[in-house]
């Protein structure tokens, strides 16, 4: 039986990594290209003669995709795409007189240039490239550069063709640290982005970790987690195959229950270890949840809620009599999944919320991606009374003055002396 713990950190990735990166930035920082290169060679062993798949190239690679399977990216791409207009519908501009002749207004501005970084070490994951280029069009975004690592050697087709339908404007078949890198700082063949949104491994999310500032970020998207909370309603063996679908995506992913229900716990750890062997992907699931699976019994739902905030999980499932309750009861996650009818699974392939969360802890600040990551909030202001301007610039050189900023304060009392307010005092 996994041991108890709390996995709940911080988004900082051990010092292995963290090195690893530094060396890898500052180098592409210093050679472009060919530190890109050499990176790609030694971490993916892919060198082609271009990262940067041509319009003929994408053609011929979309035309090898199973007609069914472009049509099932199409209709999840289009289940993102009205999630996401929904959300751009719900940011409204606005211009408020705030006293007479003091205009002030807010607007929305998309991001110019974003790159999208689709991850695919172990798994092409296709849906992720819905979840950033889709998102960042209906945004607004003019340029969008997708990168996506080769699946051991190979293009991943079914990834380059959803990038493709979503409205990628660039792909780039390139991974890791070396494609985060090149589109942060830009190189002589990859365009410097504004913003980098994508889900990654640790390597990936740490790069973003460290190029934040010269580049925006999305958010710190690292290994997934899930965490279901549970009561003797809930049946024992969805709640086991849900624990693995999520431990699958890698040996360093967290599966935890919480549940008011001990023959629960015990059913569903049974569960777990009866499917385990037959899964095709055990290797990443085993150590899983070897290494980060979590029991945890508690006496009470509200103890059940309150132990789950503090892990603040990227994913958190809620499988009760009355899961609804979780919605007011529950205050750090990244995404919650309410009831048996649906599952995290759904989130992550086709029901069309966005699958690209924050984990480690990260729920405490933010949440996932979604259309406003792409747009800035901008504001504007303009003063049409010249009573107002006087009143505003005999208080803006009050205030200055407190601060000792003579050169602000004078810029109000230029206003206040010539619309009828106090002379210049200077
Ligand atoms: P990935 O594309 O994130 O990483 C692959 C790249 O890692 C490779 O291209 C390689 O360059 C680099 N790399 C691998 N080993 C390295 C090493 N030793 N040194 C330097 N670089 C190295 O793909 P992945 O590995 O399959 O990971 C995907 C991750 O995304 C998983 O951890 C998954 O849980 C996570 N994920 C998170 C979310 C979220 O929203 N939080 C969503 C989906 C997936």
């Amino acid at each position: 039986m996994p041991t108890l713990k709390n996995a709940a950190g911080g988004p900082s990735a051990g010092p292995d990594v963290r090195d690893v990166v530094t060396g890898v930035i500052a180098d592409i920082r210093a050679n472009g290209d060919d530190a890109v290169r050499k990176y790609s060679a030694k971490f993916d062993n892919w060198s082609p003669e271009s990262f940067r798949l041509s319009p003929q190239q994408i053609d011929e690679i979309v035309a090898t995709v199973p007609s069914g399977v472009i049509d099932d990216i199409k209709t999840v791409q289009a289940n993102v795409r009205t999630f996401a207009q929904h959300q751009r519908d719900s940011m409204h501009d606005f211009e408020v007189e705030t006293q007479p002749g003091v205009h002030l207004g807010q607007k929305h501005l998309p991001i110019v240039a974003s790159g999208a970084y689709v991850p695919g070490g172990r798994y092409p994951l296709t849906a992720s490239a819905h979840m950033t280029v889709v998102t960042a069009k209906v945004a607004g975004v003019e340029r969008v550069t997708a990168c996506t690592p080769p699946l051991r050697g190979q293009i991943p087709p079914a990834t380059i063709a959803a990038l493709h339908l979503a409205g990628a404007d660039e792909i780039f078949v390139l991974g890791g640290v070396q494609a985060v890198a090149a589109m942060a700082l830009g190189t002589d063949s990859v365009g410097r982005v504004d913003l980098i949104a994508g889900p990654g491994n640790a390597y990936v999310a740490e790069a973003k970790r460290q190029l934040f500032g010269e580049v925006g970020i999305d958010l710190f998207a690292g290994p997934t987690e899930i965490l279901i909370v549970a009561d003797e309603s809930a049946d024992p063996f969805i709640v086991a195959v849900d624990l693995l679908s999520q431990a699958e995506h890698g040996p360093d992913s967290p599966a935890v229950l919480i549940t008011t229900s001990s023959a629960l716990a015990q059913r569903v750890i049974e569960h777990v270890e009866a499917i385990l062997p037959g899964m095709p992907t055990n290797d990443m699931a085993g150590p899983a949840w070897r290494d980060h699976g979590e029991v945890h019994v508690v006496s009470s739902l509200d103890e059940a809620y309150a132990l789950a905030d503090t892990y603040a999980s990227e994913h958190v499932q809620i499988l009760t009599a009355e899961p609804r309750l979780a919605l007011s009861a529950m205050r750090h996650y990244g995404a919650l999944f309410l009831g048996e009818g649906t599952c995290v699974s759904y989130g992550d392939k086709a029901i069309g919320t966005n699958h690209v969360l924050p984990t480690r802890g990260a729920a405490r600040y933010t949440g996932g991606l979604w259309v406003g990551k792409y747009l800035r909030t901008v504001t504007y202001q303009e003063v049409t009374s010249e009573s107002a301007s006087a009143s505003l610039g005999e208080l803006c050189g009050r205030a200055a003055r407190v601060e000792l900023f003579e050169g602000h304060a004078r810029s109000g009392d230029v206003r206040a002396a010539k619309y009828g307010g106090a002379p210049l005092p200077w």
